[in-house]
Parts: structure tokens; C-alpha cells; sequence
């Protein structure tokens, strides 16, 4: 069993079905680390630093997980942390394609590297954080998809404009 696991991902905003996967995967690893990929080909939202700052709060009382941030290749990243295995979860059949060629070409370019995937309980497997960003600017509510630190940002990020 490796001791750390790293969770990468947008994070754009961190949501109940991601820390459901970090709840999980903290009660098998002994250390997970959830990786913030800076993504700027996504125009992400909110920058890499709000979105590290959300998930920290959202996290702060889960003491085997941690948040960094990280740029460039995920597999460099993952060796860099001295271990090789990522987490990824699953919610649907159409997660699936993605989700194994990512972790198919990450094994190419690391070949100790691997993927393990865990999937949500049923009431997060519908959330995404692209859903979450269209309805908070639509002005819908999102409390029941977000923790609360969460809401207040969409809310400030969205009033802006
Ligand atoms: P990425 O841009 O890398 O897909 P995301 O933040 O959208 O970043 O997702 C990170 C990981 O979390 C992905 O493996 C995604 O499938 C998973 N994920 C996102 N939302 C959920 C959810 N509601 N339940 C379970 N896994 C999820």
C-alpha cells in the first residue's frame, strides 16, 4: 500500500462530490494531497489561488489531507511528491473515456505510476463543478453542491462580474 495518494484536479470550485472522494480516499491512505492544477487553458473561474484558498477551508479539519497547487505535467508532479499514485473519481459511464486515457497516458509517461478510482455516494454523483458555476450565474441556489465558503465566492465572483 502506497502511503500517499494525490488527488488532481480543476477544482473550479471545490465541491461536495470532490470532498466526498477526499473523505473516502483519506480513510484507505494514510496521506492524500489534493493537487490544484493551475489549468489556465481552462479559463478557470476563479484563480489558481482562490481556488487552492476555497479548498484549504474547505478542508481544514481532515488532518491527512492536504491542498498545493502545481503547473505543468501531472506525472512530474506526482514523482516529484515521491509517490505514484493518483486518485480520480468516477461518477458515470461518461466520465469513463476521459478518465482512462488520462490515466493510460499518464502511465506512459510515468510507467510506475497508478491510477485508482473511487466514485461518490449517489446524492454527489449528479455534481459537477461546470453545473455549479452555469447555476450560481444563473442566480440558482447551490448550497446543497457546495460547503458554504464556497457559496459566498461564487456569489462575490459572479456579482462582479
Ligand atoms: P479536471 O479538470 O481534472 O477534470 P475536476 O475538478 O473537474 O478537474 O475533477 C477532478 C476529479 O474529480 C475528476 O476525476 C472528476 O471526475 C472528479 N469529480 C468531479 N466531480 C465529482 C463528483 N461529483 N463525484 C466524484 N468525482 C468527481
Amino acid at each position: 500500500m502506497k502511503n500517499t495518494a494525490i488527488y488532481p484536479g480543476t477544482f473550479d470550485p471545490i465541491t461536495h462530490g470532490h470532498t466526498d472522494i477526499i473523505e473516502r480516499a483519506a480513510r484507505i491512505f494514510q496521506n492524500v494531497t489534493v493537487a490544484i492544477a493551475a489549468n489556465p487553458g481552462k479559463a478557470p473561474l476563479f484563480s489558481h489561488a482562490e481556488r487552492i484558498s476555497m479548498a484549504k477551508q474547505v478542508l481544514c479539519n481532515m488532518n491527512n489531507v492536504k491542498v498545493v497547487g502545481f503547473d505543468g505535467l501531472l506525472a512530474e508532479f506526482v514523482k516529484s511528491q515521491g509517490t505514484s499514485l493518483i486518485l480520480r473519481g468516477l461518477r458515470a459511464v461518461s466520465d469513463f473515456e476521459y478518465e482512462f486515457q488520462l490515466a493510460s497516458m499518464n502511465r506512459h509517461l510515468y510507467t510506475e505510476l497508478e491510477t485508482v478510482f473511487l466514485t461518490p455516494s449517489e446524492q454527489y454523483s449528479f455534481i459537477s463543478a461546470n453545473l455549479v458555476r452555469e447555476i450560481a450565474s444563473l442566480q440558482g441556489d447551490v448550497s446543497q453542491f457546495v460547503d458554504a465558503h464556497v457559496v459566498k465566492a461564487l456569489q462575490q465572483r459572479l456579482q462582479r462580474g
